[in-house]
């Protein structure tokens, strides 16, 4: 019995030593995409006459987990022309039931529901969207661009930073592949702190990473409240004020996380969201969308 046990101890440490092996490389390119955290006043620099005048959401497909509602959701920044910048894809129905399944295995919870593809749910407002931007690169953010080019005949302008656009893993190789042969005109831009393009004045980004190597974080001001889009540096609002990890296994083995950069992303978030004039936006966190003060996606007003 003792040899049995040492015998299971060892296979346990062989392939603990194999994952480690195996993984270390994106484990330290993700670390490599840390980033200092920026004092609130960076977002100064958003505040323009020129900004969006309308921030919506589009919830594409959600999914009752046992103790939230997960949403994969896109934001739509609106100018005062009527311009839009479309922040991340969503899935294709089909996709999104596929993507569900999964979620259902590993967290539990009811069947995912599709409420129809980025492109069916803009209409002919798709011809609009004249920039787009990820989160980061993950399927369940950019699958939907296939969909989205099928049904546009513009080009619309891709922001990212050069991160984004170069640094993948196992796990975003597939969503880079989409958004690299997908309609969008690459814009790389990278500087120190927070990027703007004259294109669309207002909306910022900056590489956080954190969550995958390419992590961006987008903001915008809407009158006098700032909107901060975190993406996937915590699956709910809950986690950022409670201070909550993700599971290990997750971080370590099923998406290497830098978890020191999460553990710094989520306080600054915290911070941030706690002052009155702050929202911060998780992308996945249907409830706290709906309370976010921004308007859901029910076609041209
Ligand atoms: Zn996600």
């Amino acid at each position: 019995m003792q040899k049995l046990i040492v015998g299971v101890t060892g296979l346990f440490l062989a392939l603990l030593i194999v994952l480690s092996v195996l993984l270390w490389p994106a484990h330290k390119q993700v670390r490599a995409a840390a980033v200092e955290v920026p004092g609130v006043s960076v977002f100064d620099s958003l505040k323009t006459p020129e900004g969006p005048v309308r921030i919506y959401y589009v919830n594409t497909s959600d999914q009752k987990l046992p103790d939230s509602v997960l949403t994969h959701s896109v934001f739509i920044f609106e100018w005062a022309d009527g311009r839009q910048f479309m922040l991340d894809a969503g899935m294709t129905e089909a996709r999104a039931i596929e993507f569900g399944e999964n979620i259902e295995l590993a967290l539990g919870g009811d069947r995912a529901q599709p409420h129809g593809n980025i492109a069916s749910v803009l209409g002919r407002d798709i011809e609009r969207v004249s920039g787009v931007g990820f989160t980061h690169l993950h399927i369940d953010h950019t699958e939907g661009v296939g969909i989205f080019c099928e049904n546009t005949s513009s080009e619309p302008m891709l922001l990212q930073t050069s991160r984004q656009a170069t640094a993948h893993n196992f796990n975003t190789t597939e969503g880079a592949s989409i958004v690299n042969s997908s309609c969008l005109k690459g814009q790389v831009v990278d500087r120190p702190g927070i990027v703007t393009s004259d294109v669309f004045p207002g909306l910022g980004f900056m590489g956080i990473g954190g969550h995958t190597p390419g992590s961006t974080l987008f903001a915008a001001w809407l009158g006098d409240q700032l909107y901060v889009f975190s993406g996937d540096i915590t699956n709910s609002k809950a986690e950022i004020i409670e201070d909550k990890p993700k599971q290990l296994v997750y971080s370590y083995l099923l998406v290497p996380e830098d978890t020191e950069q999460a553990a710094r992303l989520r306080q600054w978030l915290r911070e941030l969201d706690a002052m009155d004039q702050v929202t911060v936006v998780v992308s996945h966190d249907l409830g706290d969308i709906e309370n976010s003060g921004l308007a859901e996606w029910t076609g041209r007003p």
